[in-house]
């Protein structure tokens, strides 16, 4: 079977960066399946409508998945049992649902138990992303050369590896881990530096002895970083601590010890300490240049492509 025929039919709910990306991506792979959507506001389903996001946009999430031979949910992760709930009894037998929450036990939680006899139910997970949200935020290339995760628990091998070969067509390269491990792995390459960013910002805001204006101007010198990851959805954002919180927790304990270590060699001058520490880190970010994750380039590449979450 040609990528183009892998699945007659694919139902979005959720019509954001995510959905939106993925709608664009499948165009680009010449991707035949008629494609369908539900957004949850009046507005955004008109402005997916203008600009032709999916073949058909519904009022209804029910509408939406009717005949979808792949169902894709990507709304955030604390809105997924809901919409699980409302779309169950119409879901196609022998169809595939999928969703492309960042965060994998609790969103596993919600929607194992109302996925009807008969439906594979494939979580995954695409690590990439962007500090825009909404119908317009979406673009083609979002996911290449960006990992998808997969997490096959106990699913059907043959809905597994077509939902592969999907995510493939789409750019990305595909991995597959159980979602408690998912969600640790997540917690250190993604949830816990959002937070980290999150506090700096906010510490920055407090910090009036530093004029806002000051902020802004030199920002260049990394804080500049820390707004762009700090300017990310806080729905989404708020969810995912919520939802995965036993794993950003214990990264988060390491973290503050890790702080209050360094914290102490700049007290007691041990220049040592901090220059060996820099020395390792420094080989992390060249490993993940070198493994094609991101780009030695000065602004991080930040203008071609998105960051991975
Ligand atoms: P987004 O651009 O903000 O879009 C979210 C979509 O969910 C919109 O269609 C929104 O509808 C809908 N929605 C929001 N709250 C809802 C609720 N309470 N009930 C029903 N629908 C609701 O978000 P996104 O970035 O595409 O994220 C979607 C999913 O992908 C999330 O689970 C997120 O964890 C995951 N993810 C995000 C990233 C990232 O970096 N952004 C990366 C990988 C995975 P309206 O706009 O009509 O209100």
């Amino acid at each position: 079977m040609g990528e183009g025929a892998l699945y007659d039919r694919v139902a979005f709910i959720g019509l954001g960066l995510i959905a939106g990306s993925m709608a664009h991506a499948m165009r680009r792979a010449g991707m035949t399946a008629t494609t369908t959507g539900h957004t949850r506001s009046a507005g955004s389903r008109a402005t997916a409508r203008e600009i032709g996001l999916v073949d058909q946009v519904f009022e209804t999430a029910a509408e939406a998945v009717v005949d979808a031979d792949l169902v894709v949910l990507a709304v955030p992760v604390g809105a997924m049992g809901t919409v699980m709930a409302e779309i169950a009894p119409h879901l196609k037998h022998g169809s595939t649902l999928t969703d492309v929450g960042s965060v994998k036990q609790a969103v596993i939680a919600q929607i194992a138990p109302l996925v009807p006899e008969g439906v594979h139910f494939v979580p995954a997970h695409p690590l990439a992303g962007t500090e825009h949200s909404g119908p317009l935020s979406g673009f083609a290339t979002l996911f290449d050369h960006r990992w998808c995760i997969i997490v096959p628990d106990h699913a059907d091998a043959q809905a597994v590896d077509r939902l592969a070969r999907y995510w493939r067509a789409l750019g990305a390269d595909v991995d597959m881990m159980d979602a408690a491990h998912h969600d640790l792995v997540l917690a250190v390459t993604s949830h816990t530096p959002h937070l980290i960013a999150y506090t700096m910002v906010g510490v920055a805001e407090h910090l009036r002895r530093v004029s806002d204006t000051e902020i802004i101007k030199y920002s260049a010198s990394g804080f500049r970083d820390f707004t762009r990851i700090a300017a990310s959805d806080p729905t989404m954002w708020r969810d995912v601590f919520l939802t995965n919180r036993e794993a950003t927790l214990d990264v988060l304990g390491r973290f503050t010890e890790e702080l209050f270590a360094l914290q102490r060699a700049i007290r007691t001058g041990d220049g040592d300490l901090l220059f060996n520490y820099f020395t390792r880190t420094r080989a992390i970010r060249q490993g993940i240049v070198e493994a094609g994750q991101d780009t030695a380039a000065p602004d991080f590449g930040r203008s071609s492509t998105g960051t991975g979450r």
